[in-house]
């Protein structure tokens, strides 16, 4: 099983390479982040935000989790690691923008189209979170004119996750009060190509 010394191969790139040459940086680095974006993307091994917005080190705080969701506030009780990653963002480091950032063939979104039983055998975490998106997945199924479905859903989820952003309070507060943006993408895969959401038309275009 190569997979670990491969990971291993990438870091001692990393050391001679990378880090060599922005040493200076990770040493101002280590005194503290900075970041003025959080972004919100799914785990899926092909969409990573470092790589589609090519980040440097301390641009971005993000978090990734299936399906790039985002619970309401108020819901029930847990670990809950998404809305602590949001909050410690929002009023711990005063980030200014937050990214909601969807993806083509995203397998979450497809999990929740196929409807429940997509995770582990009885308990299912995965089910259990698939489900916050339960309500667009219904509308989307009851378009008889959407043709396509998982995009449909991978663009509903998104607006679904930023509707979500503002039933926190200190996040409602601050973009009310025009010191925190909120914004909503959607990644193909196969192209490379990232459309933003037009909140006011509710569609995806190109910058
Ligand atoms: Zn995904």
């Amino acid at each position: 099983m190569p997979e670990f010394r491969e990971l291993l191969d990438g870091y001692h790139r990393f050391r001679r390479n990378d880090y060599y040459r922005h040493k200076g940086r990770w040493e101002d680095l280590a005194e503290g982040q900075h970041p003025p974006v959080m972004i919100i993307a799914c785990c899926d091994s092909r969409v990573d935000p470092a790589t589609v917005f090519d980040l440097v080190p301390g641009q971005a705080f993000v978090l990734r989790n299936v399906a790039n969701l985002v619970p309401p506030f108020q819901s029930e009780a847990g670990l809950a690691g998404a809305r602590s990653a949001i909050e410690f963002g929002v009023t711990g480091l005063g980030v200014r923008h937050i990214v909601v950032m969807g993806h083509g063939a995203c397998g979450g979104i497809k999990a929740a189209l196929a409807g429940g039983d997509q995770g582990a055998p009885g308990h299912s975490f995965l089910d259990n979170w698939i489900s916050l998106i339960d309500g667009p997945r219904d509308a989307v199924l009851a378009d008889h004119a959407c043709e396509d479905k998982q995009l449909a859903l991978e663009q509903a989820a998104i607006r679904h996750s930023l509707a979500n952003l503002r039933t926190f309070p200190y996040i409602a507060e601050r973009e009310a009060a025009g010191s925190l943006k909120l914004h909503g993408c959607h990644f193909t895969i196969g192209t490379g190509r990232l459309l933003l959401l037009d909140e006011a038309s509710g569609r995806f275009v190109n910058d």
